[in-house]
């Protein structure tokens, strides 16, 4: 039975309890413990899917199909651990379940209510997969004091009360404001979080304290004796260069020995650090920097595009190079010459997106950096719109498009050489959809394999000819016109194994040009960067090299 380390949150939100989280998560597996995580989310979304990127990031895809909270993608780049679709839950997803159990007159005519329905649902939720990993780490979104978020700590109570002792613990994260004016570190927002978490019966094992200044012992001993938790319990966590320092620096902090020292757990393995230091040895001793410009929709936000930048710091590090991505609106494309604003850029990447806006802009950097010959990585949009410019501008399919704007504008302007994909094979049954399914969760979601030409690129970069992605995405290339595109050198490098469907394209004659329906940014570790990614900013140094 896993030991349960539950993370939450005090006093402002967006204090990277995702990050000491997933750190922890790694610290644990350094001593040789199995970790799994997991998010509970208190908004009312059944998943993150139907989000837009500027309310909530990227959403993450796992294996097994979920659409799912961007910390999870945290959690996977620094456990190694891939995440399922029972990692991630919402409050909506729980009131969904329960709504539907009291349809089927489950509940056999009883009141159904927050204490015990809604609780019973979380808890059930909590113990899934319990025996699968030494310890359980679960994240609970949002703050204490949030509405939203009571039904979750009352759950939480009940699960730590039920179990026997000692199986689980608490983390809290709280911020240290500090004073300029009297130069002083204050802890009563500490201490307030800390009573709103006993009012409603719950008592931190662990406090992290985030402060951008170093915290005296004689302060960590007062928040030790106000919040009624050991001194050496008290961690403090100060603002990092790099996401990849904190399972170091948390370990110096003390972290693990606070949270192995709560479960009582003695002696402590000790750590094998080694992963660690070399993560940020590459990171820190770079030679040589490269630029990407990232051609995309929702370039205000970084969260929107989190992985795929990780995994072009990833790449970097593959190659001990300094990654420096810069995003740029496609739409500028559309009024203006992309050249003043590309050249001198290494490498140029297209990442996924929804809706016809930018796309035009997205399609002319996919020629730029053909006819450039400058390394080009087009991920899921980014696929389909290169084989649009190669439809338009190679194989004279002047008005080639993707069926997604037109049935968005609901009208034909497009010969649909990118189309609404209704039915394909998933493992040993059939998927089926209809333009008008409802949007939530209805994609191609999760991973599926594909099948590589020998001498392709990609192949050259994975090593193999047999892989397996990660999918999002309702629209597909159609392989009617894939004689006409290869007639123009559109290279169809990789296919789904029933050689249905494309799942990579590139350009014969260029030295790198790979578009990929998957994501394979979603792969990528800091230690086990993605071979793909490696192998792009690979290219983008020989370029580097040239000018
Ligand atoms: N909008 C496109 C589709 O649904 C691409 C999706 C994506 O880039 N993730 O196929």
């Amino acid at each position: 039975m896993a030991r349960y380390v539950f993370i939450t949150g005090g006093v402002v939100s967006s204090l990277g309890k995702g990050l000491a989280s997933a750190a922890l998560g790694a610290l644990l597996q350094a001593r040789g413990f199995t970790v799994r995580l997991r998010k509970l989310d208190p908004y009312l979304n059944v998943d993150p899917g139907t989000m837009s990127p500027f309310e909530h990031g990227e959403v993450f895809v796992t294996d097994d199909g979920a659409e799912t909270d961007l910390d999870l993608g945290h959690y996977e780049r620094f456990t190694g651990v891939p995440a399922r679709k029972t990692d991630s839950i919402s409050s909506g997803r729980i009131y969904m379940n329960v709504l539907e159990n009291e349809r089927r007159g489950d509940y056999l005519g009883k009141t159904i209510q927050v204490v015990p329905h809604v609780t019973n649902e979380i808890k059930d939720f909590l113990a899934i997969g319990a025996d699968d990993a030494d310890f359980m780490l679960c994240e609970i979104g949002g703050t204490v004091g949030d509405i939203e978020g009571l039904p979750f700590f009352e759950a939480i109570r009940q699960f730590i009360h039920e179990r026997p002792r000692g199986q689980c613990i608490l983390m809290h994260l709280t911020l240290l404001p500090y004073l300029s004016a009297s130069g002083e570190l204050k802890t009563k927002p500490t201490q307030h979080s800390v009573k709103e978490l006993q009012s409603i019966g719950l008592a931190p094992d662990v406090l992290v304290c985030r402060s951008e200044h170093p915290i005296p012992d004689k302060e960590r001993a007062k928040i030790a004796l106000f919040c009624n938790v050991r001194p050496d319990a008290v961690i403090p966590a100060y603002d990092l260069k790099s996401i990849y320092e904190a399972p170091l620096a948390y370990h110096r902090a003390g972290l693990d020995q606070a949270v192995l020292d709560a479960f009582a757990i003695s002696p402590a393995p000790r750590p094998d650090l080694k992963r660690w230091e070399d993560v940020m040895d590459r990171l820190e001793n770079a030679e040589g920097q490269v630029r990407v410009a990232i051609v995309g929709k929702y370039t205000q936000l970084e969260d929107a595009y989190k992985s795929i930048a990780e995994a072009l710091t990833h790449g970097g590090m593959a190659n001990r190079v300094r990654v420096k991505a810069e995003w740029i609106d496609a739409e500028v494309f559309e009024r203006e010459d992309p050249s003043p604003h590309l050249e001198g850029f290494h490498a140029i990447l297209v990442p996924g997106g929804f809706g016809e806006r930018g796309t035009e802009g997205k399609i002319r950097a996919a020629q730029w950096a053909r006819e450039k010959k400058i390394p080009y990585l087009g991920i899921c949009l980014g696929m389909q719109m290169a084989v649009i410019e190669a439809a338009r501008n190679l194989a004279g399919l002047e008005d080639a498009g993707s069926e997604e704007f037109d049935l968005d504008a609901g009208a034909q302007r497009f010969t649909p050489v990118v189309y609404h994909l209704k039915e394909w094979v998933r493992g040993s049954h059939v998927e089926a959809r209809r333009p008008d399914d409802a949007k939530g969760g209805t994609m191609r979601l999760g991973a599926y394999e594909a099948v590589l030409a020998e001498g392709s690129v990609s192949a050259r970069a994975y090593g193999g000819t047999r892989i397996e992605e990660r999918h999002r995405h309702r629209y597909e290339v159609d392989i009617a016109y894939r004689d006409r595109l290869e007639g123009c050198g559109l290279v169809f490098a990789g296919m789904s194994p029933d050689g249905k469907l494309p799942e990579i394209v590139e350009h014969a004659g260029h030295p790198w040009f790979v578009g990929v329906q998957f994501h394979p940014e979603l792969k990528s570790k800091p230690f086990a960067p993605h071979p793909l990614f490696a192998d792009f900013v690979r290219a983008a140094v020989e370029v580097s090299r040239l000018v």
